[in-house]
């Protein structure tokens, strides 16, 4: 895996500045809907208070009020009874229309509101709509009932919001002459606030979000830009020591093969010459053996008691000698036969050892009982058979006096191979024995007390060892032992049909 770089910094202040960025454009967006909200409010009730107003003058027909300077008869207004007296006093007549733009112009004086009467076909021209109440009023016709917009006016932003004014039942008092009849849209009553009336409340929480997020972004990104540093210390630190984990596995690899070869090497030249001494040393033997014989038959009558005895030495040392190159010769051979490996069934292998070892059962008078059947393994068949029948041969000799052996060969399944146990009644082997007798000629036992070559164990395990599996000794149920050792289970067809059997 890659250590994570200076493209995953920029990465993840990237991440936190768009999530940041995201968060504080959603919150000042909330907070112009709201602005926006408040302004529609507000229009919405200016509007409300004088279409009220005017429904209840137009209702009324019109109210008067003295005529003065600033309230001047209404030159639009045709009417015969527009101007009255009263107790001497002139009094003229107010309409909707009057009634709006006077109380529009004492609005229009505080700078926050202005209010304003528009229609596309004013009576008075001064009503006429400017651009964009001309283009509401146009929407108007087409269904529209109010508007409500952010511009851009003189001295900074400006929500123009403009009422849709249909001509009702007491309007028609004035507009009939123009066409208009109850429902049509007569023209709309627009008011403008400035947007800073809304921000004056608004901004100082804009400058919050703004200060908040801009915190929080820096702490975050900062935060991540250290966890960084540190998450690339220990990754670097980890990848240093993995490299050196590596090298060092390598190394030790390179050095056990080495090593290996080394074994393999000076085994093999072992062996060779365990084969090549043995071999050549058979022919010196034989004359020896042949000669003491000779002697034997031919001057033994001549020669005296001592004579015969040492010559009796001379045989049996020739004969022993005999036996342990046998054994060395065996020994080296598992090592160089061609081991072709078969399916081959442990019940006929077993049976070729007892032939073997026919013998060696009559003169004990032992028996030997196996589970059946024994299973088909995966083998060279004489190695095999050679390994059962110096385990089975070891059971015999190695039994009690005064017990006659009994001899058990089982087999169990464990995984893709099996265990073969053979267990015997015998002497048993100390515990502190148990490594130690599968070294060639190692033996517990005197060749007085026990013949042998100390070599039997040893092929056992070279045998064992040859199909890949291993070899032990335990201590058996009735004080004597269990030699088990490991053998492949055969092909799985055969071993499957084998598992079936009951
Ligand atoms: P050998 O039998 O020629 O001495 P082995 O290599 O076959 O050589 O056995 C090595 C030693 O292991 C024997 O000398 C004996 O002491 C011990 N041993 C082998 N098999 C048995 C057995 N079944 N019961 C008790 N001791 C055994």
């Amino acid at each position: 895996m890659r250590v994570p770089g200076f493209k995953v910094g920029v990465g993840m202040v990237g991440l936190w500045a768009a999530i940041a960025g995201l968060s504080a454009w959603h919150n000042l967006d909330m907070l112009d809907d709201q602005d926006r909200q408040a302004a529609l409010t507000r229009a919405r009730m200016v509007v409300t208070v004088i279409q009220t107003t005017r429904l209840w003058t137009a209702k009324h027909g019109g109210v008067y009020v003295p005529a003065t300077e600033a309230t001047p008869p209404n030159q639009w207004l045709v009417d015969p009874l527009r101007d009255v007296e009263i107790n001497g006093r002139p009094f003229t007549k107010i309409n909707p229309s009057y009634l709006t733009r006077q109380v529009a112009e004492m609005i229009n004086a505080d700078e926050r509101l202005n209010l304003r009467l528009t229609s596309r076909r004013p009576i008075r021209p001064g009503n006429a709509p400017d651009a964009w109440e001309d283009q509401a009023l146009v929407e108007f016709e087409a269904g529209l009932a109010e508007k409500l917009e952010l511009v851009a006016g003189a001295s900074g932003p400006v929500y123009r919001y403009i009422s849709r004014m249909l001509v009702e039942e007491p309007c028609l008092k004035c507009h009939a002459p123009q066409g208009y009849q109850v429902g049509d849209v007569r023209g709309g009553l627009s008011v403008s606030i400035p947007l800073a009336e809304f921000t004056v409340v608004s901004d100082p929480i804009r400058r919050q979000i703004l200060l908040v997020h801009g915190l929080g972004f820096v702490l975050l990104a900062g935060a991540s830009l250290i966890f960084l540093a540190r998450l690339r210390e220990s990754w670097l630190r980890l990848d240093a020591a993995r490299a050196l984990q590596e090298r060092m596995v390598a190394e030790r690899t390179t050095e056990l093969s080495a090593a290996n070869d080394e074994l393999a090497r000076s085994n093999a030249e072992l062996e060779h010459f365990a084969y090549i001494a043995s071999h050549d040393l058979q022919e010196p033997l034989r004359m020896i053996g042949a000669y003491a014989q000779l002697v034997e038959k031919r001057y033994g009558p001549a020669l005296d008691q001592d004579g015969r005895e040492f010559l009796a030495y001379l045989s049996d040392g020739a004969g022993r000698m005999k036996n342990m190159i046998d054994d060395l010769l065996a020994y080296s051979r598992v090592g160089r036969a061609e081991a072709s490996l078969a399916d081959v069934s442990l019940e006929d292998l077993l049976a070729n050892a007892l032939i073997n070892l026919d013998a060696a059962i009559a003169e004990s008078g032992a028996t030997v009982v196996r589970t059946t059947p024994l299973p088909q393994v995966r083998g060279a068949a004489p190695l095999l058979v050679r390994l059962l029948q110096n385990l089975i041969g070891n059971a015999l000799k190695y039994r009690r006096p005064d017990l006659p052996p009994r001899v058990m060969v089982t087999a169990e399944r464990a995984g893709p191979e099996w265990v073969v146990s053979v267990t015997d009644n015998g002497i048993g082997v100390p515990a502190e024995a148990r490594e130690r007798i599968f070294q060639i000629f190692q033996r517990l036992h005197t060749k007085a007390a026990y013949p042998g070559t100390g070599i039997g164990l040893a092929i056992a395990k070279k045998i064992v060892e040859r199909h890949g599996g291993r070899i032990w000794v335990e201590e058996g149920p009735a004080g004597g032992s269990v030699f088990r050792f490991t053998v492949p289970a055969a092909s799985p067809d055969v071993a499957s049909t084998q598992q079936g059997r009951p």
